[in-house]
């Protein structure tokens, strides 16, 4: 067999460093120019094989859809390729794949702590919503957003403003 698998081949579907298989690597969708990058894959996740499946998937895909923008459309990543553990070294490994399919797109959001706090450095809290500058990644737009997750206990109203900005900004250099 010699499929392939998100358009990753199969035998890059092993994480080099602890063998786990339960990968879910980014997507990558041909001339999308929106890449969304969360924290870790869930149960849900691993099951399909792709990020954003799942119950914070669905709040993003729907509040996203409020603002004009179809997920569909985006290539999405997760910080992890698999469940974090303490090897550094996995980490590292999923994040040149991020580094890979970032190469030319037009805005990248970053949804989570974890994932705000390794590409820019700062605390989500801080930047939530704003534009920011990673070392890792170049994009015309990079805005940080707080986990979708946080809709469960929180009101929605934080997140939906990030992604209205989001949406506007996108509209702005894309017009
Ligand atoms: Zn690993």
């Amino acid at each position: 067999m010699n499929g392939k698998i998100n358009g990753w081949d199969e035998d890059e579907l092993v994480c080099p460093h602890c063998k786990d298989e339960d990968l879910v690597l980014p997507t990558h969708i041909r001339n999308s120019t929106v890449l969304l990058i969360g924290e870790f894959p869930g149960d849900e996740e691993i099951k399909h094989g792709r990020p954003f499946v799942g119950a914070t998937g669905s709040v993003l895909k729907t509040e996203l859809a409020r603002v004009g923008l179809d997920i569909r459309q985006f290539s999405l990543a997760n910080l992890w390729i698999h469940k974090p553990n303490s090897n550094k070294a996995c980490l590292e490994y999923g994040i040149t794949k991020i580094i890979q399919i970032a190469k030319g797109k037009t805005a990248i959001l970053l949804i989570g702590s974890d994932v705000v706090g390794y590409f820019v450095d700062e605390k989500v809290s801080q930047v939530n919503g704003l534009e920011v500058k990673s070392p890792y990644l170049s994009a015309p737009l990079i805005m940080a957003c707080i986990q979708p997750a946080t809709v469960f206990h929180q009101p929605l109203g934080e997140l939906r403003l990030t992604l209205s900005k989001f949406a506007k900004k996108l509209k702005e250099i894309t017009k």
